[in-house]
């Protein structure tokens, strides 16, 4: 078994700009205590994976290209500070493209699943939306969701199905139930 994390990237890892897309490196920030936070996970043996929905790009606001240097220079940042992420999977489609891995639904996941051996009842996602928790709970994992990004606003939409396991402020504050 792969000992795996899923984690959603804006509002969990970087700081969401809430309402606008991250489309440019100079864009991007990590949130505060979160290259810290992928450190400890990577020490602690976790393949981390990103989980995001970027349909920015198929809304053609910005391009497929900025995405993956955005991703590249993330990649570089973190390794710098000793965190690694395993892999990343984004959904490129617009958002009323219907496709079947934009968050809420679960193609990400299973694009995963396809080349990692995990526990999905052992197995978490932390995210800052309520999309991000039903897509993980659709999915059979485990589920965090942070105050971070849109969690401020989101946690209202929190309710009978759609419930974390847990609720933490940030990224870092979750390492007390991970490592
Ligand atoms: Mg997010
Ligand atoms: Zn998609």
């Amino acid at each position: 078994m792969d000992k795996v994390i899923f984690l959603d990237r804006d509002g969990v890892i970087n700081v969401d700009l809430l309402g606008d897309y991250i489309k440019h490196w100079d864009e991007f920030r990590f949130e505060e205590g979160a290259l810290d936070a992928l450190k400890k996970l990577t020490e602690a043996g976790y393949k981390i994976i990103v989980i995001s929905n970027q349909a920015g790009i198929g809304d053609g606001i910005f391009a497929e290209d900025s995405l993956w240097e955005i991703h590249r220079r993330m990649l570089g940042e973190l390794e710098k500070n000793g965190a690694q992420i395993y892999a990343a999977y984004y959904c490129l489609h617009g958002k009323e493209s219907g496709c079947k891995c934009r968050k809420p639904e679960t193609g990400l996941f299973e694009q995963a699943a396809r080349t990692l051996k995990f526990d999905r009842e052992k197995t978490f996602f932390v995210g800052d939306k309520a999309t991000d928790i039903e897509a993980g709970i659709r999915f059979g994992l485990k589920t965090i969701f942070v105050r971070t990004g849109h969690g401020k606003n989101d946690e209202n939409k929190l309710a009978g199905s759609v419930t974390p396991d847990y609720r933490f402020n940030c990224l870092s504050d979750a390492l007390a139930v991970l490592v």
